[in-house]
Protein backbone atom coordinates (compact mmCIF):
# COMPACT_ATOMS: atom_id res chain seq x y z
CA UNK A 1 0.00 0.00 0.00
CA UNK A 2 1.34 3.28 -0.51
CA UNK A 3 1.10 5.24 2.74
CA UNK A 4 1.58 8.57 0.97
CA UNK A 5 -2.15 8.43 -0.21
CA UNK A 6 -2.88 8.44 3.67
CA UNK A 7 -0.38 11.25 4.99
CA UNK A 8 2.87 12.44 4.76
CA UNK A 9 6.09 11.92 5.79
CA UNK A 10 8.87 14.45 7.04
CA UNK A 11 12.49 14.93 6.87
CA UNK A 12 13.18 12.91 9.77
CA UNK A 13 11.21 9.77 8.23
CA UNK A 14 8.07 10.66 10.56
CA UNK A 15 4.54 9.44 9.00
CA UNK A 16 1.54 11.59 9.55
CA UNK A 17 -1.88 10.43 8.71
CA UNK A 18 -3.62 13.04 6.95
CA UNK A 19 -6.77 13.23 8.72
CA UNK A 20 -6.75 14.27 12.20
CA UNK A 21 -7.45 11.62 14.41
CA UNK A 22 -11.23 11.93 16.07
CA UNK A 23 -12.82 10.57 19.27
CA UNK A 24 -15.43 8.04 19.05
CA UNK A 25 -18.86 9.97 18.43
CA UNK A 26 -20.82 8.33 20.96
CA UNK A 27 -20.65 11.26 23.81
CA UNK A 28 -20.92 13.85 21.37
CA UNK A 29 -22.92 16.69 21.99
CA UNK A 30 -25.54 17.57 20.07
CA UNK A 31 -25.86 13.91 19.78
CA UNK A 32 -25.21 12.24 16.15
CA UNK A 33 -27.00 9.11 16.06
CA UNK A 34 -26.24 8.69 12.25
CA UNK A 35 -22.23 9.13 13.40
CA UNK A 36 -22.92 6.58 15.87
CA UNK A 37 -24.18 4.05 14.03
CA UNK A 38 -21.41 4.35 10.90
CA UNK A 39 -18.87 4.25 14.00
CA UNK A 40 -20.62 1.09 15.72
CA UNK A 41 -18.94 -2.06 13.48
CA UNK A 42 -15.18 -0.26 14.61
CA UNK A 43 -16.44 -0.53 18.29
CA UNK A 44 -17.08 -4.32 18.10
CA UNK A 45 -14.56 -5.04 15.92
CA UNK A 46 -11.88 -6.86 15.92
CA UNK A 47 -10.62 -5.76 19.42
CA UNK A 48 -14.29 -5.84 21.40
CA UNK A 49 -15.47 -9.34 19.98
CA UNK A 50 -11.79 -10.87 20.00
CA UNK A 51 -11.38 -10.25 23.55
CA UNK A 52 -14.94 -11.22 24.80
CA UNK A 53 -14.18 -14.44 22.86
CA UNK A 54 -10.68 -14.70 24.71
CA UNK A 55 -12.55 -14.49 28.11
CA UNK A 56 -15.46 -17.00 26.84
CA UNK A 57 -12.23 -19.45 25.83
CA UNK A 58 -10.61 -19.25 28.65
CA UNK A 59 -13.33 -19.98 31.03
CA UNK A 60 -14.42 -22.77 29.00
CA UNK A 61 -10.70 -24.16 28.37
CA UNK A 62 -7.91 -22.91 30.86
CA UNK A 63 -9.69 -22.78 34.12
CA UNK A 64 -10.25 -25.57 36.50
CA UNK A 65 -13.89 -26.26 37.99
CA UNK A 66 -15.33 -23.88 40.74
CA UNK A 67 -14.65 -25.69 43.59
CA UNK A 68 -10.77 -26.55 42.57
CA UNK A 69 -10.63 -21.83 42.86
CA UNK A 70 -12.36 -22.41 46.00
CA UNK A 71 -9.17 -22.60 47.49
CA UNK A 72 -5.85 -21.14 46.80
CA UNK A 73 -3.20 -24.11 44.94
CA UNK A 74 0.28 -23.63 43.97
CA UNK A 75 -1.49 -26.11 40.48
CA UNK A 76 -4.54 -23.99 38.92
CA UNK A 77 -2.31 -20.44 39.55
CA UNK A 78 0.62 -21.91 37.62
CA UNK A 79 -1.36 -23.19 35.11
CA UNK A 80 -3.06 -19.84 35.00
CA UNK A 81 0.38 -18.02 35.04
CA UNK A 82 1.67 -20.64 32.15
CA UNK A 83 -1.35 -19.89 29.68
CA UNK A 84 -1.71 -15.97 30.10
CA UNK A 85 2.20 -15.48 29.34
CA UNK A 86 1.88 -17.98 26.02
CA UNK A 87 -1.34 -15.97 25.26
CA UNK A 88 0.40 -12.33 25.43
CA UNK A 89 3.65 -13.87 23.78
CA UNK A 90 1.93 -14.85 20.94
CA UNK A 91 -0.25 -12.17 20.64
CA UNK A 92 2.12 -9.14 21.11
CA UNK A 93 4.85 -11.53 19.54
CA UNK A 94 2.56 -11.55 16.11
CA UNK A 95 2.81 -7.86 16.01
CA UNK A 96 6.52 -7.73 17.21
CA UNK A 97 7.33 -10.24 14.63
CA UNK A 98 5.50 -9.07 11.44
CA UNK A 99 6.18 -5.34 11.63
CA UNK A 100 9.73 -4.75 13.81
CA UNK A 101 11.58 -8.10 13.35
CA UNK A 102 10.62 -9.10 10.05
CA UNK A 103 9.21 -5.53 9.20
CA UNK A 104 7.10 -6.68 6.80
CA UNK A 105 5.64 -3.26 5.93
CA UNK A 106 8.75 -1.23 5.92
CA UNK A 107 7.78 1.39 7.75
CA UNK A 108 4.46 2.29 6.29
CA UNK A 109 2.26 4.16 8.06
CA UNK A 110 4.62 3.86 10.68
CA UNK A 111 4.61 7.03 13.06
CA UNK A 112 8.26 7.31 14.12
CA UNK A 113 10.72 7.06 11.61
CA UNK A 114 13.46 5.47 13.81
CA UNK A 115 13.15 1.55 15.18
CA UNK A 116 13.43 1.33 18.76
CA UNK A 117 16.34 -1.55 18.72
CA UNK A 118 18.59 0.78 16.99
CA UNK A 119 18.72 3.27 19.48
CA UNK A 120 20.18 2.91 22.87
CA UNK A 121 18.90 4.62 26.05
CA UNK A 122 20.26 4.34 29.36
CA UNK A 123 16.11 4.89 30.55
CA UNK A 124 16.47 0.95 29.78
CA UNK A 125 17.47 -2.02 31.39
CA UNK A 126 20.70 -3.41 29.38
CA UNK A 127 19.74 -0.05 27.25
CA UNK A 128 17.96 -1.55 25.15
CA UNK A 129 13.75 -0.71 24.99
CA UNK A 130 12.65 -4.37 23.68
CA UNK A 131 14.69 -6.21 26.39
CA UNK A 132 13.60 -4.07 29.31
CA UNK A 133 9.90 -3.74 27.78
CA UNK A 134 9.99 -7.57 27.79
CA UNK A 135 11.73 -7.41 31.39
CA UNK A 136 8.67 -5.92 33.06
CA UNK A 137 5.74 -7.23 31.04
CA UNK A 138 6.68 -10.87 32.37
CA UNK A 139 8.55 -9.92 35.26
CA UNK A 140 5.96 -7.76 37.08
CA UNK A 141 3.18 -7.34 34.59
CA UNK A 142 1.74 -10.90 33.98
CA UNK A 143 2.41 -12.10 38.37
CA UNK A 144 0.17 -8.93 38.49
CA UNK A 145 -2.22 -9.64 35.80
CA UNK A 146 -2.61 -13.37 37.05
CA UNK A 147 -2.66 -12.44 40.98
CA UNK A 148 -6.15 -10.00 39.45
CA UNK A 149 -7.48 -12.49 38.21
CA UNK A 150 -7.11 -15.44 40.78
CA UNK A 151 -8.38 -13.24 43.87
CA UNK A 152 -11.45 -12.19 41.67
CA UNK A 153 -12.11 -16.28 40.56
CA UNK A 154 -11.59 -17.46 44.41
CA UNK A 155 -14.33 -14.43 45.15
CA UNK A 156 -16.49 -15.57 43.31
CA UNK A 157 -16.33 -19.22 43.87
CA UNK A 158 -16.53 -18.87 47.42
CA UNK A 159 -19.54 -16.77 47.20
CA UNK A 160 -17.95 -12.87 48.63
CA UNK A 161 -19.30 -11.05 46.07
CA UNK A 162 -22.96 -12.02 44.11
CA UNK A 163 -22.53 -14.23 40.94
CA UNK A 164 -25.41 -13.15 38.88
CA UNK A 165 -25.79 -15.99 36.12
CA UNK A 166 -27.02 -15.45 32.74
CA UNK A 167 -29.57 -17.10 32.15
CA UNK A 168 -31.51 -15.29 35.16
CA UNK A 169 -29.87 -11.85 34.25
CA UNK A 170 -29.22 -12.23 30.41
CA UNK A 171 -29.98 -8.82 29.31
CA UNK A 172 -28.71 -6.63 32.45
CA UNK A 173 -25.31 -9.14 31.89
CA UNK A 174 -25.69 -8.24 27.83
CA UNK A 175 -26.03 -4.68 28.48
CA UNK A 176 -22.89 -4.93 31.12
CA UNK A 177 -20.93 -6.54 28.47
CA UNK A 178 -21.42 -3.66 26.13
CA UNK A 179 -20.16 -0.88 28.40
CA UNK A 180 -16.70 -2.67 29.63
CA UNK A 181 -15.33 -0.47 27.55
CA UNK A 182 -16.33 2.43 28.53
CA UNK A 183 -15.68 1.14 32.34
CA UNK A 184 -12.50 0.60 30.96
CA UNK A 185 -12.07 3.45 29.32
CA UNK A 186 -13.30 6.16 33.02
CA UNK A 187 -10.93 3.88 34.73
CA UNK A 188 -8.02 4.17 32.75
CA UNK A 189 -8.27 8.11 32.03
CA UNK A 190 -8.66 8.70 35.49
CA UNK A 191 -5.72 6.92 36.79
CA UNK A 192 -3.59 8.05 33.84
CA UNK A 193 -4.57 11.14 34.80
CA UNK A 194 -3.20 10.67 38.35
CA UNK A 195 -0.16 9.47 37.46
CA UNK A 196 0.34 12.25 35.66
CA UNK A 197 0.78 14.30 38.26
CA UNK A 198 4.59 15.51 39.09
CA UNK A 199 5.95 13.36 42.24
CA UNK A 200 3.54 9.88 41.17
CA UNK A 201 4.60 10.49 37.59
CA UNK A 202 8.59 10.59 38.63
CA UNK A 203 8.08 7.39 40.79
CA UNK A 204 5.38 5.47 38.91
CA UNK A 205 4.68 6.48 35.22
CA UNK A 206 7.71 7.62 34.12
CA UNK A 207 8.81 4.03 33.64
CA UNK A 208 5.98 3.36 31.06
CA UNK A 209 7.03 6.85 29.32
CA UNK A 210 10.80 6.05 28.91
CA UNK A 211 9.26 4.38 25.39
CA UNK A 212 9.14 7.65 23.63
CA UNK A 213 8.47 5.52 20.45
CA UNK A 214 6.51 2.61 21.20
CA UNK A 215 6.59 -0.37 20.43
CA UNK A 216 4.24 -3.70 20.86
CA UNK A 217 6.52 -4.82 24.23
CA UNK A 218 5.80 -1.28 25.55
CA UNK A 219 2.09 -1.54 25.75
CA UNK A 220 2.48 -3.64 29.58
CA UNK A 221 5.99 -2.24 30.67
CA UNK A 222 5.06 0.15 33.13
CA UNK A 223 6.45 0.10 37.10
CA UNK A 224 4.11 -2.70 39.13
CA UNK A 225 2.25 -0.26 40.48
CA UNK A 226 1.01 1.25 37.43
CA UNK A 227 0.14 -2.41 36.13
CA UNK A 228 -1.49 -3.10 39.72
CA UNK A 229 -4.12 -0.02 38.58
CA UNK A 230 -3.96 -0.77 35.06
CA UNK A 231 -4.98 -4.20 35.08
CA UNK A 232 -6.87 -3.80 38.13
CA UNK A 233 -10.01 -2.15 36.46
CA UNK A 234 -11.15 -5.82 36.54
CA UNK A 235 -11.89 -5.60 40.35
CA UNK A 236 -14.93 -3.05 39.23
CA UNK A 237 -16.62 -6.19 38.82
CA UNK A 238 -16.54 -6.97 42.43
CA UNK A 239 -18.32 -3.89 43.31
CA UNK A 240 -20.85 -3.97 40.08
CA UNK A 241 -22.93 -6.91 40.58
CA UNK A 242 -21.70 -9.23 37.58
CA UNK A 243 -20.52 -12.47 36.70
CA UNK A 244 -17.07 -13.69 36.35
CA UNK A 245 -16.98 -14.08 33.03
CA UNK A 246 -17.36 -10.48 32.60
CA UNK A 247 -14.55 -9.96 34.93
CA UNK A 248 -12.09 -11.87 32.79
CA UNK A 249 -13.23 -10.27 29.47
CA UNK A 250 -12.71 -6.43 32.14
CA UNK A 251 -9.52 -7.81 32.13
CA UNK A 252 -8.08 -8.84 29.01
CA UNK A 253 -9.92 -6.08 27.41
CA UNK A 254 -6.98 -4.21 29.44
CA UNK A 255 -4.28 -6.54 28.89
CA UNK A 256 -3.91 -7.93 25.60
CA UNK A 257 -6.46 -4.77 24.58
CA UNK A 258 -3.04 -2.21 25.39
CA UNK A 259 -1.44 -3.17 22.12
CA UNK A 260 -3.65 -1.17 19.60
CA UNK A 261 -2.61 2.41 20.97
CA UNK A 262 1.61 1.04 20.94
CA UNK A 263 2.05 -0.78 17.96
CA UNK A 264 3.71 2.49 16.32
CA UNK A 265 1.65 1.71 12.94
CA UNK A 266 -1.34 3.50 11.70
CA UNK A 267 -2.19 0.92 9.46
CA UNK A 268 -1.11 -3.17 10.06
CA UNK A 269 -1.26 -4.27 6.13
CA UNK A 270 -2.53 -7.79 5.76
CA UNK A 271 -2.47 -8.10 2.05
CA UNK A 272 -1.58 -5.81 -1.07
CA UNK A 273 -4.38 -3.29 -0.84
CA UNK A 274 -5.98 -4.57 3.16
CA UNK A 275 -5.34 -3.31 6.06
CA UNK A 276 -6.52 -2.98 9.68
CA UNK A 277 -6.36 0.36 11.25
CA UNK A 278 -4.84 0.53 14.86
CA UNK A 279 -6.59 3.19 16.25
CA UNK A 280 -2.83 3.74 17.84
CA UNK A 281 -2.33 7.96 16.85
CA UNK A 282 -4.01 9.31 20.14
CA UNK A 283 -1.83 7.57 22.32
CA UNK A 284 1.02 7.41 20.26
CA UNK A 285 0.89 11.26 20.14
CA UNK A 286 0.47 11.26 24.17
CA UNK A 287 4.42 9.38 24.41
CA UNK A 288 5.22 11.39 22.06
CA UNK A 289 4.09 15.20 23.92
CA UNK A 290 3.22 13.60 27.24
CA UNK A 291 0.51 15.96 28.48
CA UNK A 292 -1.64 15.42 25.78
CA UNK A 293 -4.35 12.45 25.08
CA UNK A 294 -4.65 10.83 28.27
CA UNK A 295 -7.47 8.92 27.53
CA UNK A 296 -8.00 6.62 24.01
CA UNK A 297 -10.87 8.80 22.68
CA UNK A 298 -14.04 6.37 23.22
CA UNK A 299 -15.45 9.04 25.82
CA UNK A 300 -14.02 11.98 24.75
CA UNK A 301 -12.77 13.46 28.33
CA UNK A 302 -9.19 15.59 26.56
CA UNK A 303 -11.51 17.26 24.48
CA UNK A 304 -14.29 18.27 27.60
CA UNK A 305 -10.76 19.08 29.67
CA UNK A 306 -9.09 21.02 26.84
CA UNK A 307 -6.27 18.32 26.63
CA UNK A 308 -6.96 16.52 23.27
CA UNK A 309 -4.16 16.73 20.30
CA UNK A 310 -5.78 14.90 16.97
CA UNK A 311 -2.00 15.36 15.39
CA UNK A 312 -3.27 18.75 13.09
CA UNK A 313 -1.83 22.26 12.94
CA UNK A 314 -4.34 23.31 15.21
CA UNK A 315 -3.91 20.53 17.43
CA UNK A 316 -0.20 21.79 17.96
CA UNK A 317 -1.24 25.34 17.88
CA UNK A 318 -3.32 24.83 21.22
CA UNK A 319 -1.38 22.76 23.13
CA UNK A 320 2.07 25.18 22.25
CA UNK A 321 -0.82 27.92 23.64
CA UNK A 322 -1.74 25.58 26.88
CA UNK A 323 2.01 25.56 27.32
CA UNK A 324 2.85 29.15 27.52
CA UNK A 325 0.03 29.59 29.81
CA UNK A 326 1.01 26.92 32.61
CA UNK A 327 4.45 28.55 32.06
CA UNK A 328 3.37 31.99 32.78
CA UNK A 329 1.30 30.38 35.79
CA UNK A 330 4.86 28.56 36.90
CA UNK A 331 6.25 31.94 36.67
CA UNK A 332 3.77 34.42 38.09
CA UNK A 333 3.56 31.37 41.14
CA UNK A 334 7.47 31.70 41.83
CA UNK A 335 7.45 35.49 41.91
ZN1 LIG B 1 1.33 4.09 26.54
ZN1 LIG C 1 1.14 8.89 30.28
Amino acid sequence: MDDLQYGTRNKRGDWAPNEPAGTAPLFAYPPRPLAVLKWLPSYFLPYNVLFALSAVAWWRFVLPDVEVMKTFSVGWILWLFVVNCAALLVFFGVFELRLYILRAQGNRFKYNGKWPSEQKSKAFFFENQNLDNMLRTFGTGMPIWTAIEVAILHAYANGYVPWLSFAEHPLYLFLLALVVPIIHETHFFLLHRTIHWGPLYKWVHSVHHNSVNPSPWSSLSMHPVEQLGYLGVAFWHLIIPSNPLLALYQLHYAGFGAIPGHVGFDKVELTEDASVDSHAYIHYLHHKYFEVNYGDGLIPFDRWLGTFHDGSKDGEARMQARYEKKKARANAAAK
